[in-house]
C-alpha cells in the first residue's frame, strides 16, 4: 500500500496550480488575450542573453566533461563564484565551503529542514506564507508553527513572534522580499527580530536557527533590502535564479551556511545529508556551468515596476485597498467580500485570475502576480473595474 499523506499531497494540487490549470483551459476556449492570468510566479522577463551566450559556448566543451556529474554539494568553481560575488556584494568573506547547490529554492528550503528537525521540533513560519513551507517542514517531521504578520503592513509582529517561541522551536522562516504579499523586511524589522531571537537562545539554551528564503532578492523598488547573516549569526540563506535571472524552469539554487552559524560544520554536512537522503545531490552541472558564467549579472526589474506602477495607479482609481509591494512581483489585493475564494469565484466570472489568500494561511485578500506582459494587465483593467461594481 503506499504513503497515505504522500497520495494526499500528489492528488490535491495547490490552489494556485489549480487555478493556473483552469487558466490554461480556459484560454484554449475563448483565447489567450481573453484570460487576464494573474495567478502564477513565471517571470515573464526573458533571461538575460548571457545566459543563452553561455549556453552556446558550452556547446563546445567535450561531452565527457559536460555531462558528468559533480560533486554532490556541486562543482568547486561555481560555489567559489557564488562566493566571490556575495563577498563583494556583502564585504563577507565566504569560500565555496559554505555552498550547497540544489534544484531551485524549493529543494534547498527542503534540505535546509530535513537538516535541522528532529522529530516534534516547531519551525516557524510568518503568515501569509509560501504554502509549500508546510509541506516540506512536516515531511521533515516537524511542526510548522504559524505567526500572523502585522496587519498594518505585513511586517513581522515580533511580540506575536516571541509569544509563539517555545523551547522546541527549532527555526524561524522568513521570505523578503515577500511572496505574496510584496514587502521587504526592514533593517528595524530584521533587527528587532534578531534580538528576539538572541534573547530565546539564551532562555532557551540552543540555537535558533533564521531560514532566509530570498529567491527574491534582487527584485526591488527602490528599497534596502539588507543582507540577512550580517544581522542575525544563525542564519541559512536559501536562494535561486528562478526570478531574478528567470531560471525557474532550470531548477538551479543554494543553501548558504556561513562559518558565523553555531556547529557551522555540522550543520552545513547535515544540509549534504539531508541533500543525500532526499535525491537533491549533484544539481543540474550544465547549468552550474552556466551560473558561474552569469553570477554577476543584474536583474531586469524594469518591467515589473512598468506593470506594479500601471496596476497600483488603476486599483487606486477604481477604490481598491492593497499593500504597496516594495519587492518581487505580487500585489495583495484587499477581497471585497470577507470570503477570499468566495470573492476570487466572482473575479473569475470577469476572467480574472486571481488566487485566494487562504492558500497563504490568511483570510480576506487575493494575491495577484503581476509578472505577466504589460499588455495583459492594461486590458485587465476594465475587468477589475467591473468585479469592482459588482460589489457596489
Ligand atoms: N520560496 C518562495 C517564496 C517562492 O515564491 C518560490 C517560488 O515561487 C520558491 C521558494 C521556490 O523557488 P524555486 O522555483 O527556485 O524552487
Amino acid at each position: 500500500m503506499h504513503n497515505e499523506t504522500m497520495y494526499n499531497l500528489g492528488s490535491a494540487p495547490s490552489a494556485i496550480r489549480e487555478l493556473f490549470a483552469y487558466g490554461m483551459e480556459r484560454k484554449a476556449q475563448i483565447g489567450d488575450d481573453n484570460v487576464f492570468d494573474f495567478s502564477i510566479g513565471n517571470p515573464s522577463v526573458p533571461a538575460p542573453d548571457s545566459v543563452a551566450q553561455a549556453i552556446r559556448d558550452l556547446a563546445d566543451v567535450p561531452p565527457a566533461e559536460l555531462h558528468a556529474y559533480s560533486a554532490a554539494q556541486g562543482l568547486e568553481s561555481t560555489r567559489a563564484a557564488i562566493a566571490e560575488n556575495l563577498n563583494k556584494r556583502f564585504g563577507t568573506s565566504y569560500t565555496a565551503d559554505n555552498f550547497y547547490l540544489t534544484m531551485g529554492a524549493a529543494a534547498c528550503l527542503s534540505a535546509c529542514f530535513t537538516a535541522l528537525v528532529n522529530p516534534g521540533d516547531e519551525v516557524i513560519v510568518i503568515s501569509p506564507y509560501f504554502p509549500e513551507y508546510r509541506v516540506w517542514i512536516e515531511f521533515a517531521g516537524g511542526v510548522c508553527v504559524e505567526v500572523p504578520a502585522r496587519e498594518d503592513n505585513f511586517q513581522i509582529d515580533l511580540d506575536a513572534l516571541k509569544a509563539a517561541i517555545t523551547t522546541k522551536t527549532k527555526a524561524v522562516v522568513i521570505n523578503t522580499p515577500n511572496n505574496p504579499v510584496g514587502t521587504v523586511y526592514t533593517r528595524e524589522t530584521l533587527e528587532g527580530l534578531a534580538a528576539v531571537l538572541k534573547d530565546a537562545e539564551k532562555t532557551f539554551g540552543h540555537p535558533i536557527y533564521l531560514i532566509s528564503d530570498e529567491p527574491y532578492r534582487e527584485l526591488t523598488y527602490g528599497v534596502e533590502v539588507p543582507w540577512v547573516p550580517a544581522i542575525y549569526n544563525n542564519t541559512l540563506v536559501c536562494y535561486s535564479w528562478s526570478k531574478s535571472l528567470s531560471l525557474p524552469g532550470d531548477r538551479i539554487g543554494y543553501v548558504l551556511v556561513p562559518d558565523e552559524v553555531d556547529d557551522a560544520r555540522a550543520v552545513y554536512l547535515a544540509v549534504c545529508g539531508a541533500g543525500r537522503s532526499l535525491g537533491y545531490i549533484c544539481a543540474p552541472v550544465f547549468f552550474q556551468r552556466i551560473i558561474e558564467r552569469v553570477v554577476d549579472e543584474p536583474t531586469n526589474v524594469e518591467a515589473y515596476a512598468v506593470n506594479r506602477q500601471i496596476l497600483t495607479s488603476a486599483l487606486d482609481e477604481l477604490g481598491y485597498e492593497y499593500i504597496a509591494p516594495d519587492g518581487a512581483f505580487y500585489l495583495w489585493i484587499k477581497a471585497l467580500e470577507p470570503d477570499a475564494q468566495a470573492f476570487s469565484n466572482k473575479a473569475k466570472e470577469h476572467e480574472l485570475l486571481l488566487v485566494p489568500s487562504d492558500s497563504f494561511g490568511v483570510g480576506g485578500w487575493v494575491r495577484a502576480g503581476y509578472c505577466i506582459a504589460q499588455d495583459t494587465i492594461e486590458r485587465s483593467i476594465p475587468a477589475f473595474a467591473a468585479l469592482k461594481k459588482d460589489y457596489e
